[in-house]
């Protein structure tokens, strides 16, 4: 039986608001979502409010949960930013950090780091980004994952691109996550991998039009109500760009560093820079810049063509002070065994594709475990 809007209202009429009316004659309640048995909304309240309200939304969204039919309840508390609002606090000195409120109010600290949460079990979480779409993140992001597993490790894959998450294509996943009897989603075992997508929850229409508030707060619902279970690294595959909405996430998640992917043409170069120029906003360590689709590999006789002015990166992340952690060639097994589900790490482990893959996750292992020993 598939749940309503109208149902939903009903339930949420019996939740009460700060402001002494029920939460449904407060408005502030966005248009309810419903898909499947997945809901989705949100609560806008000013800025001033948020911490007050924290606690109606979590009673909104056990009300909703509780609701027979619903699996998943996602409820976001925004904050609508005026700029004339009083109670809107200035952005900090030089940075410029949208603050974006959702489930928690701002850190009475400085530190944009403050906002952060450790999940519990997982020793280091870090992110793998580009300036833009279409570089080949995902499909770097999923084969450094299973490099990092190839070397012993315990590594979970939260695929973040909640603009078009494409870790379900990647690994032919098509199963929806179970819940455990505490209501976590329990992540989908691939490839020896613990992998948890935006896109397992909505469809890809569907997150096209999610707003930034909402986009960090389902992505601290991934980090937080996700049984995510003992890992050694946690890989998040983040929406491509260097917006606001990326801004708020590299502070949202409790980051240990970043992974750049780029390509070697040049916007893609000045994309990987402002991509560098985030992290270090925020104060996540830069683990270095991967080259994809370096060179091209032809498929029949092995030969390589410079076809984008291959190096690029490599010269840029020397001169930026930033690791260069490898490249990675244009080829048609790598493009094939992506879009088929059956990651080239996984598929042919003996190949070179591979082996450059495990290389280049032996050196994020190396740096990430020299910078968490001088933090
Ligand atoms: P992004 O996450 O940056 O949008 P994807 O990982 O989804 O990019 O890759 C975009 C397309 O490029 C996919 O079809 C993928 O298979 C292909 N691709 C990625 N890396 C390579 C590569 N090194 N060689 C060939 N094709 C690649």
């Amino acid at each position: 039986m598939t749940v309503t809007p109208q149902q939903v209202l009903d339930r949420l009429a019996g939740v009460l608001s700060p402001r002494g009316v029920a939460l449904t004659d407060a408005g502030v309640l966005s248009e309810i979502a419903v898909n499947g048995d997945r809901v989705f909304f949100s609560i806008n309240v000013e800025t001033s409010e948020t911490g007050a309200w924290e606690g109606v939304r979590a009673q909104a969204e056990a009300a909703v949960r509780a609701i027979p039919g619903v699996s998943v309840a996602m409820v976001a508390l925004t904050a609508e930013r005026k700029p004339g609002d009083p109670a809107y606090p200035p952005p900090r000195s030089g940075q410029g950090i949208p603050h974006v409120s959702t489930h928690r109010s701002p850190p009475p600290s400085g530190s944009p780091m403050a906002r952060q949460t450790d999940i519990p079990g997982v020793a280091a979480v870090i992110a793998v980004a580009s300036g833009k779409g279409g570089v080949g993140k995902s499909t770097t992001a999923l084969n450094l994952a299973l490099g990092l597993r190839a070397l012993g490790l315990r590594v979970g894959l939260l695929d973040a691109d909640i603009y078009g998450p494409s870790i379900p294509r990647l690994t032919g996943i098509r199963e929806k996550p179970q819940l455990t009897a505490d209501k976590k989603m329990v992540p989908i075992a691939r490839f020896g991998l613990a992998v948890m997508s935006v896109g397992f929850l909505v469809e890809e229409e569907s997150a096209m039009i999610w707003r930034g508030p909402m986009v960090t707060s389902a992505i601290r619902q991934m980090l937080r109500d996700v049984a995510w279970g003992e890992l050694d690294i946690l890989v998040v595959d983040m929406p491509p760009g260097t917006g606001d909405a990326q801004l708020t996430l590299a502070q949202t998640v409790p980051l240990k560093g970043a992974v750049i992917v780029s390509t070697p043409q040049d916007l893609s170069l000045i994309d990987a820079r402002r991509g560098l120029a985030m992290f270090r906003k925020v104060n996540v360590p830069v683990l270095g810049i991967v080259e994809n689709m370096s060179f091209f590999q032809c498929p029949h006789c092995g030969a390589r063509s410079d076809i984008f002015g291959h190096g690029g990166a490599r010269h840029e992340a020397e001169r930026l002070g930033v690791p260069f952690l490898g490249e990675i060639p244009l080829h048609m097994s790598i493009r094939e065994t992506s879009d088929l589900g059956h990651p080239v790490v996984e598929s042919d482990p003996d190949g070179p594709h591979a082996a450059i893959y495990r290389t280049i996750a032996g050196h994020v292992r190396d740096r990430l475990q020299e910078t968490i020993a001088t933090v």
